[in-house]
């Protein structure tokens, strides 16, 4: 079973949420493997407590141009227009790539294959940590810069594959972009969570809709719910049975997280999670 936590807004909790989900259902005797697909800002290591992981291996999921044959790209005497991102300039009669602005589209290799090239680009890696909650969690980082996120999930899944689990639990990337389609295409179910802002909320609509493209059985958690009780309870009456708990907001939360340690910190923060957790094992009719 896959279990994709996911967020229209970023920043409202998600990755604390799916921590704390994989150590509860660890604790249960479930057999994890934690799979952090937010390849932008993978920070679930963080609120497990951990510092350090080892590298699995480096991913190329992206492709760059580069100026093959100078002569031969002149010979083409290619606009550098042609280039929709402005990666392509010609300076001094020399054609020049910039490889932060190439999307690898692949068309100025298209039109002139003996001037520009087209090749495989390192653009993220895949890291591994033995947590001390007894499972293992999968992570990729995308290099500063690089596009390919979607593909560097795919990559990423199939890493956290290898391990023996029954339960795999994502940590999705915010948004609803490439990189949350591809945790959303593998999951069996997904938590959205939210917090009680106008921005999350229209975010989560959002989510919602790239959810129900996939046909996935969803639900909903409120974090720092007492931040804004009107759009909290708004949310509530919207989504009624498909709410699973509420997380009160804690600057005690903040503390914990730079003292490398688990959201359990805090005790208030603990019996709400827990509250939630049980609340969802009782949707799934699991023990
Ligand atoms: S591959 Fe596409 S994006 Fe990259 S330089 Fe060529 S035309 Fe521009």
């Amino acid at each position: 079973m896959k279990i994709a936590v996911v967020s229209g807004k970023g920043g409202v909790g998600k990755s604390m949420i799916a921590s704390s989900f994989a150590i509860l259902f660890s604790k249960r005797g479930k057999k994890i493997v934690a799979c952090d697909c937010d390849v932008d800002a993978p920070n679930m290591a963080i609120w497990l407590g951990i510092r350090k992981s080892k590298l699995i291996r480096k991913v190329k999921t992206s492709k760059k141009s580069f100026i093959k044959n100078q002569k031969e790209a002149k010979k083409c005497n290619l606009d550098p227009k042609i280039c929709k991102f402005g990666a392509i300039s010609l300076e001094n009669g020399k054609y020049k790539i910039n490889r932060f602005l190439c999307e690898g589209c692949g068309l100025c290799n298209a039109l002139c294959p003996k001037g520009f090239g087209l090749k495989d680009v390192e653009n993220a890696e895949i890291r591994i940590v033995n947590t001390k909650f007894g499972f293992p969690l999968i992570f990729a980082q995308l290099y500063p810069g690089e596009t390919g996120s979607g593909k560097i999930v795919d990559e990423t899944v199939k890493e956290a594959e290898k391990f023996d689990h029954e339960i795999m639990i994502i940590d999705s990337s915010a948004g609803v972009g490439c990189p949350v389609n591809a945790s959303l295409k593998v999951a069996n179910y997904a938590i959205i969570v939210v917090e009680p802002s106008l921005s999350s909320y229209a975010d989560m609509k959002r989510v919602l809709r790239v959810i129900k493209y996939f046909g996935i059985e969803f639900f909903v958690l409120i974090n720092k719910f007492n931040l804004n009780e009107k759009v909290s309870k708004k949310i509530e009456n919207e989504f009624k049975d498909r709410i699973i708990g509420k997380i009160s907001y804690s600057e005690k939360l903040i503390d914990c997280l730079s003292k490398f340690k688990t959201a359990f910190c805090d005790e208030k923060i603990k019996k709400e999670i827990e509250k939630s957790f049980e609340n969802f094992l009782k949707k799934l009719n699991l023990k």
